[in-house]
């Protein structure tokens, strides 16, 4: 398997784990941009957001769900950010669909 978080989920590159479940997979940004920044990933590969599918509905739901989770556990009572890159003009650098959960710090609009 060559997709780099795909591995990450095997647990064959290791990375530091924040949640599991059954559906999903949480650990800490190896380049963290904030005091807090987890990503949040599908057990499944989907390459992107725009390549979900419409029987992917629940799982981008479970997602947004753990992103949030993650944020309670990691105390950011003042809020956070949620972010997904998507495709080149997006920012997009690892190609399988994961959520950024950022906090600890103010964050400012519009972003780069
Ligand atoms: P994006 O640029 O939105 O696609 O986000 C990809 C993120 O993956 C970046 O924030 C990287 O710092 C992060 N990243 C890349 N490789 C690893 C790794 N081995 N472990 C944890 N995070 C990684
Ligand atoms: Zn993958």
């Amino acid at each position: 398997m060559s997709c780099l978080f795909c591995r990450i989920v095997e647990g064959t590159i290791p990375s530091t784990a924040v949640y599991r479940d059954e559906q999903c997979y949480a650990f800490l940004d190896i380049d963290p941009k904030a005091p807090v920044h987890v990503l949040v990933i599908p057990r499944k590969h989907i390459a992107s957001l725009a390549e979900a599918e419409e029987g992917d509905q629940a799982l981008l739901g479970h997602l947004l769900w753990t992103a949030a989770e993650v944020a309670r556990n990691k105390g950011l009572a003042n809020g956070y950010r949620v972010v997904v890159s998507t495709g080149r003009d997006g920012g997009q650098t690892v190609d399988h669909l994961h959520l950024h959960v950022l906090g600890g710090r103010s964050m400012t609009w519009p972003p780069g």
